[in-house]
């Protein structure tokens, strides 16, 4: 208890520092505001008497004729000596802001005594973000897969009642998961510039390091504010540093996490609050986390794909000139791998680069400048990753060909080459009858599939060129493999054999299939390597 008390006082300290600069902003806007080039023009005339140097936007000065005005700080190195050598008067002043806020931190390091570790950007959490984002979903490029989930999330928010009436349960907290920089922070703030809602954030790292209690606290708070804005969307980036698998004796995460779990089970469709939280990977948090009722829906945000890339390209260079002889199909191809945010670091540094050169449009020689800057010491790397993509798009090809071929009561929905949070490239079946009982011919068809990728690589590139990357595929076909020789699916007494003989079997199926059907895997393959994630519909036409 003691200790919000000292929580509030230090609040308080911080309040008075916040008016205390308000009013100096106001007073600011008393003085008349001179450009620069006018403000030497009077310094050479001799009719500026009195500079107050600072680090701020703005100088302050006083004339002989006893007006004060404000010019913009030119931020050049010699500043001081300028206005010294034209014979002015100055002083040097620490901005106030900087003073108010390093006294509030010395004030709260002294309350909070052995480690205060605050700093403004904890000010800033306690009070949130208030404003509505101006950003909506049209800003965000991500896949169809991810802007569902959203757009669902966002229908849930604009109107939770009707979900409440048809006692229907309402997603409670939403799990964004995915690579740094594809856009998580940039989704969770959109969907309240959908919904018009205030947005409040806060990052998990913030909480590490805190006394007991306040993080539980400012969790409180955090919710209760936006409740008092008749609701918004509550964002907490980095989760996992709160809520990392088990690390137990932290007793601070531990009544933070508690705390964040119990407004999460109080609050209800009608209040209009939704939590979003961000993680790069799903399975290093805890399990508790993800419960029902919990944050209990789980969206994933992706690398960009070929088209999302060129999207998020021009999203991005909308507000720029660009050079009309910039092929922005031609840098989408190119920038594989890319995340969202490195997409807009190169557009940036493109566009720097233009000014530097005191050039009027973005043109193909930044870009590629930029580029050079951004991907430098990884050429090897990249010419090494195209080999690779094509490997593996071959490989995937081969599993997503022999499933159509072999198994047509499943459906593939999706086949990438993406490295995803669900583990590395991959397809996504949808198997629709619910069975129980197998032939054996159906489970031969079954490993067959599994070790198609293995079976692909080899017939496109040679028994030399096989890779490692089938090595859960032989696990997997091992254990299916194993069972079938516990169920006497095969003549062998010997387990291992029949084993062996099993899986020899299989792959010699899927070896025969992908030969004679050779020229639809290359079709695939490369399809694969051009867009690098296919829906079911676009397998399909390559396939069938
Ligand atoms: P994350 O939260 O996943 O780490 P951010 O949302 O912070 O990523 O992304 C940082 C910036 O990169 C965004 O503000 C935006 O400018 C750009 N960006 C990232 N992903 C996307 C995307 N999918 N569409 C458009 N811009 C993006
Ligand atoms: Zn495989």
């Amino acid at each position: 208890m003691r200790k919000e008390i000292r929580f509030l006082i230090l609040l308080g300290v911080m309040l008075l520092a916040l008016g205390g600069m308000i009013m100096t902003q106001q007073k600011k806007g008393q003085r008349e505001e001179v450009p620069y080039l006018s403000f030497i023009e009077m310094a050479k005339n001799g009719e500026v008497k009195h500079v107050v140097y600072s680090d701020e936007a703005m100088w302050q000065a006083a004339l002989f004729d006893g007006r004060e005005i404000l010019t913009p700080n030119p931020r050049t190195e010699n500043g001081k000596e300028m206005l010294l050598s034209l014979g002015i008067e100055v002083t040097e002043r620490i901005q106030p802001e900087v003073a108010t806020v390093l006294f509030a931190l010395l004030f709260g390091m002294m309350m909070f005594g052995r480690r205060g570790n605050m700093s403004m950007e904890r000010f800033d959490i306690v009070n949130g973000d208030r404003k509505v984002p101006e950003v909506t979903f049209r800003d965000v490029i991500v896949g169809k897969e991810t802007l569902e989930g959203m757009r669902d999330v966002a229908h849930y928010l604009k109107d939770g009642a009707a979900y409440e009436k048809m006692g229907a349960r309402p997603p409670r907290g939403v799990m964004l998961y995915g690579p740094p920089g594809t856009g998580k922070t940039l989704l969770a703030r959109a969907l309240a510039g959908e919904t018009g809602k205030p947005f409040f954030a806060v990052s998990g790292s913030d909480f590490v390091e805190v006394y007991v209690g306040v993080g539980a606290g400012r969790i409180r708070s955090l919710f209760k504010k936006a409740r008092k804005a008749g609701g918004g969307v509550i964002f907490i980036d980095e989760i996992d540093a709160l809520g990392k698998k088990r690390d137990q004796g932290n007793e601070e995460r531990e009544q933070t996490l508690n705390a964040l779990l119990t407004e999460m089970s109080g609050f209800s469709g009608k209040d209009g609050v939704i939590v979003l939280a961000a993680t790069n990977r799903l399975d290093t948090l805890d399990g508790a986390l993800l419960r029902e009722g919990r944050f209990d829906r789980h969206i994933e945000v992706g690398l960009p794909g070929r088209e999302e890339r060129l999207q998020i390209l021009q999203v991005h260079s909308r507000k720029k000139p660009m050079d009309p002889q910039v092929s922005m199909e031609n840098w989408a191809e190119r920038t594989v791998l890319f995340s969202g945010a490195q997409l807009e670091s190169l557009m940036n540094e493109a566009a720097i680069r233009a000014v530097r050169g005191g050039d009027a449009l973005i043109s193909e020689r930044h870009m590629e400048q930029a580029f050079l800057a951004q991907t430098a010491g990884e050429e090897k790397k990249m010419t090494a990753n195209r080999k690779e993509k094509h490997m593996i798009a071959v490989h995937e090809a081969g599993h997503a060909l022999l499933t159509h071929l072999l198994l047509p009561q499943s459906r593939l929905t999706r086949l990438t080459i993406l490295p995803s949070n669900k583990g590395a490239a991959g397809y996504s079946l949808a198997i629709h009858e619910d069975r129980v009982l197998y032939t054996r011919q159906e489970l031969m068809h079954h490993m067959a599939v599994t070790l198609g990728g293995r079976a692909a690589e080899e017939v496109m590139f040679g028994k030399e060129q096989v890779t490692n990357g089938a090595g859960s595929d032989l696990k997997k076909a091992e254990a299916l493999a194993c069972e079938m020789a516990e169920w006497r699916m095969s003549d062998e007494e010997d387990g291992e054999r029949a084993k062996r003989g099993l899986m020899e079997e299989a792959y010699a199926i899927a070896k025969q299939k992908i030969g004679e059907n050779r020229q639809r895997l290359e079709g695939l393959s490369r399809a694969l390597m051009e867009r690098e994630t296919l829906s079911g519909e676009e397998i399909l036409h390559f396939v069938a």
